[in-house]
């Protein structure tokens, strides 16, 4: 991840490089603002810089080891801790390298880090994962040991809101006192919910809301959505690419079922039983593929199958 491939915080942005570039990098930040803004990529672009062997007009290059290390997900010196659920049928403690496979997964899916999306990943859609004392051991553990190959080890902290009290209270000898070639990058959605402890040790840059005409470019440029129903979908996300993401999904589904209702409605006024047949065949598969949709299509199947009962003892 490149600072050039997100868009806008360009003060955030210039601030990072300053630090970067005149080797006053604080041993922990904190990048701070609303969820679906980009604040993760961020950290990860912060990283990568760090790591660049060959840093250009202020960004990380893209091509050195370093770089492609970090593109897909597997510097040595990048330390990712996130929060996590304990396995079903799992007694053990848990820690973030249990899910470093789906956790790829959900970066390479999710550059604007959907939490609800992270939950599915887990398998576990309605749990509060967190972020335990079992992490922090390892993580001393792993800190420890001076850097691989670059000159900074950065470990990147997705939501310090979710440390629990007794991983907080491990790892804040490490944020107190850390070894001189650690450096923390923490990434939060809710600053307020974080342990003063933890959050009072922190430098922190704020991020604030993407403006409309951000997210619209990305809906036009990433999904051909025209310009009139991004500058919509964009005004309604406040600021959030999440929201906006989804209510593409939304939308895309609402079209959807207009026209399978606007085909019911022509077939049943010309009273085409086998079109209407097929009809609520399509219907069937539509509800098999999509369960947010399940409830509306087995609505629309009743309704259609009850026109047609209706429609064939009228004719008799
Ligand atoms: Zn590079």
């Amino acid at each position: 991840m490149k600072f050039s491939d997100i868009p806008s915080h360009e003060s955030a942005k210039q601030r990072l490089r300053d630090m970067i570039d005149n080797n006053r990098i604080p041993h922990a930040l904190l990048l701070e603002g609303p969820a679906g803004i980009g604040k993760f990529a961020l950290a990860r672009a912060a990283a990568q810089y760090i790591h660049c062997e060959n840093r250009i007009d202020g960004d990380s290059c893209g091509k050195c080891a370093a770089c492609l290390q970090h593109q897909s997900f597997n510097h040595i010196d990048t330390h990712f801790v996130f929060p996590v659920v304990k396995r079903k049928n799992s007694s053990g403690a848990v820690v973030s390298d249990d899910y470093i496979g789906e956790w790829r997964d959900f970066l390479r899916d999710n550059p604007y880090m959907d939490f609800q999306q992270w939950l599915v990943s887990l398998d576990s859609p309605n749990a509060q994962p967190a972020i335990y004392v079992s992490e922090s051991e390892q993580l001393v553990h792993k800190l420890s040991f001076t850097a691989h190959r670059a000159r900074y080890k950065v470990v990147l902290l997705w939501l310090p809101e979710r440390l629990n009290v007794d991983a907080s209270n491990k790892l804040l000898k490490q944020i107190e006192e850390p070894f001189g070639d650690t450096l923390f990058i923490m990434v939060s959605n809710n600053a307020k919910a974080i342990l003063p402890t933890i959050y009072s040790r922190t430098q922190r840059i704020e991020l604030k809301r993407l403006p409309d005409d951000v997210i619209a470019d990305s809906l036009i440029t990433r999904y051909s959505i025209d310009e009139t129903d991004a500058m919509a979908l964009a005004h309604n996300a406040e600021g959030n690419m999440i929201t906006a993401i989804h209510s593409i999904s939304l939308s895309k589904e609402s079209h959807r079922f207009l026209e399978l209702f606007m085909e019911l409605m022509r077939q049943s006024y010309q009273r085409h039983v086998k079109e209407l047949k097929a009809w609520a065949t399509d219907v069937a598969s539509v509800a098999n593929r999509s369960c947010v949709s399940w409830t509306i299509a087995n609505g629309l199947y009743a309704r259609i199958s009850f026109t047609i009962s209706t429609f064939r003892d009228s004719t008799i």
